[in-house]
């Protein structure tokens, strides 16, 4: 609606024509509305838009730490150490946001925010678990690839652009997104390529590095709301990223190697028996601490900014058989219930789930190469299967085989 007498616009809400004011809008969509009025009722908008997710913060049911894990429990196999440690980052970064949204928090003593890195293999379910807790907090959640960043003028996207996924998936809502998680994947790419970083300019490591910190300390950061690279004439969403929860993971190849010169290994099984070598190797994970973590390339400044450092560990053969049918969604809960759909009782003998763990080992898949493994097992039944008079088929080892054959290249 636009007030329009005389040939000139007034503003609908305060009255003044065209030349009594700076500007008759159109910047904001709203017709008819001069640049005061427009201006007025945005903060209206964003006081509004604040109570109302102080109202949201407030009403956060915290899950305690147990109930964080017991739900992790029903997704991801084995993980202990990092479950509950991840519970309890999670259960404090959302007490620290309660704390900090109440009513007169005067107290000197600040909480500081507790990002996590989690160091592990590939496939042994770091995304997953992130994955899983986001679901049950019900926050908007993404998945950023660090090895697409790049410092900023080069080729790649700058480090902002990790959250615009954030904003895309809290639908644009800023308050929402400012309390969300982010999951920084393959953090151990931009580790520094050499340890002289003044030779040859490292715009995909340690530059990034430096690039991350100010998004992971917590300041307001301009993100352009469709993500690439930043320029001139874009405009920015505001972004403030102290309550934003950053969880890194990387497989940190290697790693072990930079863990056993620490702990002067030679003690445990570098020089002992294969045999041994190979059991101390796979477990030496375990004592990761933050200085391996530099003499891998990370920057001091950014692995002081993750305080929280856990690690997963290999999956062994009696995890990745657990992991095919006892996780709420396992792949072989998925494919019965498919095939019941369509009528037909599937079911599956231990010697074929035990046949799917030794292929994956063999690959060195993990965990990631069962449902490759399992779906190719399942194309021809599934193709064939509706439709047919059959009501019923066991998977044995043998049939297992027959079809993993086909996909000799494959596996
Ligand atoms: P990464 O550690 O590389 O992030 P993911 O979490 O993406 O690995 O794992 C890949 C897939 O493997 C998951 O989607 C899941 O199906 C399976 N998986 C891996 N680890 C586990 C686990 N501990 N429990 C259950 N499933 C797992």
């Amino acid at each position: 609606m636009k007030g329009n007498k005389n040939n000139k616009t007034y503003c609908i809400f305060c009255g003044r024509s065209e030349d009594q004011v700076l500007m008759i809008n159109s910047e904001l969509g709203l017709q008819g509305v001069c640049i005061d009025c427009a201006a007025a009722l945005n903060n209206i908008a964003r006081e509004q838009q604040s109570k109302k997710s102080k109202k949201e913060v407030e009403a956060y049911q915290i899950k305690t730490p147990a109930e964080i894990k017991a739900h992790l429990d029903q997704y991801v196999i084995g993980q202990d150490e990092a479950k509950r440690v991840l519970s309890v980052a999670v259960y404090n970064h959302y007490k620290r946001l309660k704390y900090y949204h109440s009513k007169d928090v005067k107290d000197e003593v600040e909480i500081e925010k507790s990002n996590i890195i989690m160091v592990g293999q590939t496939g042994t379910g770091k995304t997953l678990l992130a994955r899983t807790i986001a679901r049950l907090l019900d926050v908007p959640f993404c998945i950023a690839d660090a090895t697409v960043l790049t410092e900023a003028g080069y080729v790649g996207e700058d480090v902002e652009t990790v959250l615009t996924r954030l904003l895309q998936a809290a639908d644009y809502d800023v308050e929402k997104a400012c309390r969300g998680i982010v999951f920084i994947d393959e953090i151990d790419k931009i580790a520094r390529k050499s340890d002289n970083p003044s030779i040859t300019r490292d715009v995909s490591g340690e530059g990034v590095q430096q690039a991350l910190l100010k998004l992971l300390e917590g300041t307001i950061v301009n993100v352009p709301p469709q993500g690439g690279r930043k320029h001139p004439d874009q405009k920015y969403i505001q972004v403030d990223t102290r309550n934003i929860l950053f969880i890194a993971s990387g497989a940190f190849n290697s790693l072990e190697r930079k863990i056993a010169l620490r702990l002067n290994s030679n003690a445990i099984g570098y020089s002992a028996s294969d045999n041994r070598k190979k059991i101390e190797e796979k477990d030496l994970i375990k004592y990761v601490q933050p200085q391996d973590l530099k003499s891998f390339g990370l920057i001091p400044e950014l692995i002081g900014r993750f305080p929280v450092l856990t690690h997963l560990d290999v999956l062994d053969k009696d995890a990745l058989k657990r992991i095919l049918t006892e996780p709420k969604n396992s792949l072989i809960k998925q494919y019965t219930k498919l095939l019941e759909i369509d009528g037909v009782k599937l079911s599956f003998k231990d010697e074929a789930l035990d046949y799917f763990v030794e292929i994956a080992e063999k690959n060195n898949l993990g965990a990631r190469g069962l449902r490759g493994i399992v779906e190719s097992v399942m194309t021809e039944l599934m193709f064939e299967l509706p439709g047919s008079n059959k009501k019923e088929f066991t998977i044995t080892k043998k049939y297992a085989q027959s079809q993993i054959e086909k996909y000799k290249d494959k596996f």
